[in-house]
């Protein structure tokens, strides 16, 4: 396949260029199979893994390929699969941590490990239903997810046949993302996907974002046609990898355009970090500057101007109410993700004791132990 096609660029080819090793060429990661990886290249698709050094050096999970990602490959010895030697810096970045903002707690934060879910994304469409699942709050976490990614946001108001004051709601939306596109369409009718079109060009990365049921299958779908089994057929590959159920994928449009779709991103929660937060609700990180104690709660402290905004109806008491939730999120889940480390390293253990287990037994067989 034509790299443009893929989603090739200047800066990646300026990455890429700097390696200046001959016997690498670069592929786009398009599935990832626990350790395997399927990538494509102008060669077709193939089935690669990393190599030992990358493998190596790694520091984290960030480290390794995730689907978007481009990354230099060269063939395996017996040319069936290849190796991944580097992967290229990422244009953006979509992961799950937990960083909090200026909390000290973010701190131990930051070092939680990051969980690269897609990468290289042009335009991340935040998909909400017009129906029950409407919802100001969440678009406005959403659009927070999405700047911090590097991601452009692009709100997508969908099920608009179900709706009966769509002025109002988009409004209601407009005010909340400011320079943030907003779409009001209808998936299952076809309606307003015309709308789309901009974004879905050649070389352009878009991935789908929002709770079940809001219509995301359905509108990938139209955009797919019939050609979604096509694309699948035509990747060559080992066996293994076609038959291994994929849970993350890249697919390049019939007409241009390319869609990642994976059920990490789909199902976003509060996987922002302290950039997101402060980009959406930088009044209130401003108000919070301005509180004469540093440490201010924001409750009954003299000199509070979070409280004083409060009063003067300057800071809308819903809009701090959904700040203060998306922080108590935020902290729920880097301390679930501190158990997460802490059942890894239970697990580690346990490998390295059976592995020492496995080794004793091989030296007793030889009679050395
Ligand atoms: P996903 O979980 O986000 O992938 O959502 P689906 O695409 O599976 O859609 C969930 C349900 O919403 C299905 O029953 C769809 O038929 C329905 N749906 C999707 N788009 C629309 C729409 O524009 N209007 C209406 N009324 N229903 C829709
Ligand atoms: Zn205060």
């Amino acid at each position: 396949m034509n790299l443009k096609k893929l989603g090739w660029n200047p800066f990646f080819e300026s990455h890429f260029e700097q390696h200046g090793d001959p016997g690498l060429r670069p592929a786009r990661v398009l599935c990832e199979h626990r350790n395997l990886y399927e990538v494509a290249s102008t060669e077709g698709a193939i089935m690669a893994e990393v190599t030992g050094n990358l493998r190596h050096k790694a520091n984290s999970r960030a480290d390794f390929p995730t689907v978007g990602d481009w990354v230099a490959i060269a063939d395996a010895p017996g040319g069936e699969r290849a190796v991944i030697h580097t992967v290229l810096p990422r244009k953006s970045v979509f992961s799950r941590k937990a960083v909090l903002g200026n909390s000290k707690a973010g701190q131990a934060g930051a070092l939680a490990d990051e969980q690269v879910l897609a990468a290289n994304i042009d335009y991340a469409f935040l998909v909400t239903g017009l129906d029950g699942n409407f919802n100001v709050r969440r678009i406005e976490r959403y659009v927070a997810i999405g700047w911090d990614s590097g991601a452009q946001p692009v709100i997508i108001l969908n099920k608009a046949d179900l709706c009966d004051d769509l002025e109002e709601r988009l409004a209601a939306t407009e005010e909340v993302a400011i320079g943030v596109d907003v779409h009001a369409v209808s998936a299952a009718r076809g309606e307003g996907l015309d709308a789309l079109g901009p974004y879905l060009q050649e070389g352009l990365t878009v991935a789908f974002l929002g709770s079940s049921g809001v219509g995301k299958s359905t509108m990938i779908n139209r955009l797919l046609g019939e050609d979604r089994q096509v694309v699948h057929d035509v990747r060559e590959g080992d066996s293994r990898g076609r038959h291994t159920t994929t849970s993350r994928e890249l697919v390049v449009l019939p007409e241009g355009g390319i869609v990642i779709d994976t059920p990490g991103l789909r199902e976003i929660q509060a996987w922002s970090d302290s950039e997101g937060l402060s980009r959406t609700f930088g009044d209130i990180e401003g108000l919070i500057g301005k509180c004469r104690f540093s440490d201010c709660h924001h409750q009954s402290e003299p000199g509070c101007a979070v409280r004083a905004a409060l009063e003067d109806g300057s800071l809308d008491a819903g809009r701090y109410r959904s700040y203060l939730k998306l922080q108590k999120e935020l902290r729920h889940l880097e301390m679930r993700q501190d158990n997460q480390a802490a059942r890894q390293t239970q697990r580690e253990f346990a490998r390295k004791i059976r592995r020492y287990h496995q080794d004793m037994k091989a030296l007793r067989k030889k009679g050395l132990a």
